[in-house]
């Protein structure tokens, strides 16, 4: 899959800043798709390229259409579209679901679930070969919060990840025969940002000595699993959903 394009929503930071950099040293062209850091964006591009490889940092909201149709037909520009890495995620304040406005359950599933299909839908109309594409991969990420519900924190983040175990399972089987392999990586408790951006910047540290391995993930070792999963090395692999937890939440 060297010298093709891949996009990588939520490029800029965190897994996806991971993912970006590991695909860029393999030879793809990596869109580095952010939301609003622009500095963190143009960061990852800068050491991809530093390092020999190719990329390209592209602004859009994900939970917009206008965006990301504008975002495809960007990457359009760099080559053929060979995967995506449906990685832009969002949580919130950790509240209770009746305490929660409608502005944030909707701006949760937006971001979270329907950014996630609109990415997908047009990845599938470009690398499909029903639609005359040559196939591709997609990889989803989910979280460990899908079958652990998030209670007291954001069962809405929770309940949008099932969407995307869910999403993962129908489109790889609706586009098997299309050349397009789709899986997702279900990560645990794995030390980015976002805890911060959810108002937990502590949430890693209280939590470790719960998990299994007694420390959270980072962000290369998600990475390595969305990286397998987009090569040639996982021929026969869709539909799948890997935990990348460290043993947390997996169910007997
Ligand atoms: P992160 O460090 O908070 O980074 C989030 C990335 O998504 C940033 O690049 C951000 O761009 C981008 N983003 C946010 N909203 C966006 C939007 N509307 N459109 C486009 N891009 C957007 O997150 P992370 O921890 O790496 O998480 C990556 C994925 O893994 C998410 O789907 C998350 O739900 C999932 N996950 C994470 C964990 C964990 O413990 N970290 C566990 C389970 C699942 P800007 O900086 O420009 O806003």
């Amino acid at each position: 899959m060297s010298d093709s394009v891949i996009i990588v929503t939520g490029g800029s930071r965190g897994i996806g800043a991971s993912t970006s950099r590991k695909l860029g040293a393999l030879g793809h062209t990596v869109v580095v798709n952010y939301a609003g850091n622009e500095a963190a964006a143009s960061g990852v591009v800068g050491e991809i390229r530093a390092a020999g490889g190719k990329a390209e940092a592209l602004k859009a909201d994900i939970s917009r259409e206008d965006d990301v149709l504008r975002l495809f037909q960007a990457a359009d520009d760099l080559g053929t579209l060979k995967g995506l890495v449906n990685n832009a995620g969002v949580v919130d304040q950790s509240i209770r679901v009746d305490e929660m406005s409608l502005e944030r359950m909707t701006r949760i599933m937006n971001i979270n679930v329907i950014g996630a299909f609109l990415c997908a839908r047009e990845a599938v109309r470009r690398m499909s070969t029903k639609h005359g594409g040559h196939g591709g991969v997609i990889v989803n990420l989910g979280s460990a919060a899908s079958k652990l519900g998030a209670p007291d924190m954001y069962v809405d983040y929770a309940a949008a990840k099932g969407a995307i175990d869910t999403m993962t399972v129908g489109l790889a089987k609706e586009v098997a025969l299309e050349g397009i392999r789709v899986n997702a990586v279900r990560p645990g408790i794995i030390d980015t940002e976002i805890h911060a951006s959810g108002g937990a910047p502590d949430r890693v540290d209280h939590l470790k000595s719960q998990l299994p391995m007694k420390r959270p993930g980072t962000s290369d070792e998600v990475a390595d699993a969305i990286v397998w999963l987009m090569s040639d090395q996982s021929g026969y692999t869709t539909g799948a959903i890997l935990d990348v937890s460290g043993g947390r939440a997996i169910l007997p």
